[in-house]
């Protein structure tokens, strides 16, 4: 079917319907399928990255101020590990999945063949640039599609550094970088994808799902929200503490998966929060603000967002802000109001309010009570309280003892659930996004057994009930 540009496509004078033409041109050949083709550009995408770290650890660090560390741990060696875990098992991914055959159906063979989906659309998000929107590409390459990516214009250093580079080391008739934000981004939307795999904030993902439908064309949300970090009386606290800092201030909070709140048992939040003010002295010394390893916020106007929150706060750390880097200190809120939007919003910066409760029991009730949260973390040191709390609630992914490690692990497939997304990816999950896995049976002419033909008769049926 020929792609149709929208009426508000049409209206804001920007169309790609002839770019995604090309690249389903491109796929019809048959050329993305080849084993061959998908690790060639999975090592040109590798090259690239290899060739020009310097110049994407510069972009970062000019767009979230991103320190080299940071840069490399969770963008550039992250995707690199990507790559790597990707070739090493893409010949088991491709090859088809046996499954046993029912009598009814011998002699025959049953399988499900992974094949690609055709040309997709990715569209990133601006706190980790490059990793959200490179490793669904990763993925879709591995799966054997064309692609166009759509950096977040929030990252422009990253974004413009993309578009320059992709065209230099991949495929040119197989992918596309599209920069730009909401118009380029609606105009892409009325295009007809294959699949469409966004990262951002819920508001937009809603718009994404419904241009999708027009076309019924499946979706990937990975989405944020409000992710939740318990923190039993009887844990390790100063490891605690360590762990929770490394998680929430990494980015200076700008990640999807930050602890976004704690929940603690009455009475023990004062030591929790001497123990976490310690551990950021440690890890950012006394001013943060001046911190070479402290991120930047991306803009003023989500500084702006962050203070405000701030507003009536008992604030019992940090809050000071340097207006232009831009950035603001790692800060604790203690007990805010739960009808503020510090605790109604996605905080998405480095504020961090602890909530007290009266049992790890009533935290579960708070938290079961909101949106279901793309990640959630619980500290103890009693395994019966953690296997309490991984039952009790839900979340796309959940971590004990630690915050955000299970992103290390590509086996674990990444994504949320409910109101923080739909759909997963890394390592397999991410190869079996972007294919279809498709069902096959094969048959063969031996054997053909009568009964199941008309005209029916009631022996043909009591035959024919034993084999269901
Ligand atoms: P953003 O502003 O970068 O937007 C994301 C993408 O949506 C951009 O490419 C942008 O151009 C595009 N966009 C903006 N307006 C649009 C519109 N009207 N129509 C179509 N596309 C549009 O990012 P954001 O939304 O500020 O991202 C923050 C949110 O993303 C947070 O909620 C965070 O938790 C979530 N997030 C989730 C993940 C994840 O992996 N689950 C990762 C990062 C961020």
């Amino acid at each position: 079917m020929p792609n149709r540009p929208s009426l508000h496509a049409v209206e804001s004078g920007i169309c790609f319907v002839d770019t995604v033409q090309k690249l389903n041109d491109s796929y019809m050949t048959g050329k993305t399928h080849a084993l061959d083709w998908r690790k060639t550009q999975l090592l040109a995408l590798k090259r690239m990255l290899v060739e020009n770290e310097h110049d994407i650890l510069k972009a970062l660090k000019d767009d979230l101020g991103k320190c080299k560390t940071e840069a490399v741990v969770a963008e550039h060696g992250f995707l690199l590990s990507d790559i790597k875990h990707t070739l090493k098992h893409l010949n088991k991914w491709v090859k088809p999945r046996k499954v046993s055959t029912p009598m009814a159906a011998w002699p025959g063979k049953s399988f499900q063949q992974p094949e690609p989906l055709g040309t997709v659309l990715i569209i990133g998000a601006w706190n980790y640039p490059l990793q959200l929107l490179l490793a669904p590409y990763i993925a879709a390459i591995a799966a054997g599609n064309c692609a166009v990516l759509k950096p977040s214009e929030l990252s422009p250093a990253t974004s413009s550094l993309v578009a320059k580079l992709i065209p230099q080391y991949m495929d040119t008739s197989c992918v596309e970088v599209i920069e730009g934000a909401k118009d380029e981004a609606t105009a892409l939307l009325a295009c007809q994808w294959d699949h469409i795999f966004y990262t951002g904030g819920e508001a937009v993902g809603k718009i994404v799902m419904t241009a999708a439908a027009r076309h019924l064309t499946p979706v990937t949300l990975e989405l944020g929200g409000k992710s939740p970090c318990f923190v039993d009386k009887k844990t390790n606290l100063q490891v605690t503490a360590r762990r929770l800092v490394w998680g929430k201030w990494m980015n200076a909070g700008q990640t999807c998966i930050a602890p976004d709140y704690v929940i603690v048992e009455k009475g023990t939040e004062y030591e929790l929060i001497d123990a976490i003010k310690l551990e950021l002295s440690k890890q950012f010394g006394k001013n943060p603000l001046t911190s070479r390893d402290y991120g930047n916020i991306v803009n003023h106007r989500h500084l702006s967002r962050l203070q405000s929150y701030l507003e009536g706060m008992n604030v019992v750390h940090g809050g000071e802000v340097d207006e232009a880097r831009p950035t603001m200190a790692p800060t604790i809120v203690l007990e805010p109001s739960l009808d503020s939007a510090v605790m109604k919003e996605e905080i998405f910066g480095p504020i961090l309010p602890i909530i007290t409760v009266n049992s790890i029991d009533d935290g579960i009730a708070f938290v079961n009570k909101r949106p279901k949260p793309l990640a959630l973390y619980a500290f103890s040191d009693n395994d019966e309280v953690l296997d309490h709390i991984i039952k009790n609630t839900t979340s796309g992914s959940v971590c004990t003892n630690d915050t955000m490690m299970f992103m290390t692990n590509p086996e674990l497939p990444f994504g949320g659930v409910g109101s923080s997304g739909m759909g997963s990816y890394h390592g397999r999950a991410g190869f079996d996004t972007f294919s279809h896995i498709k069902t096959v049976m094969k048959r063969s002419f031996a054997l053909d057994v009568p009964f199941r033909y008309a005209p029916f008769s009631k022996l043909k049926l009591s035959l024919l009930k034993k084999f269901l």
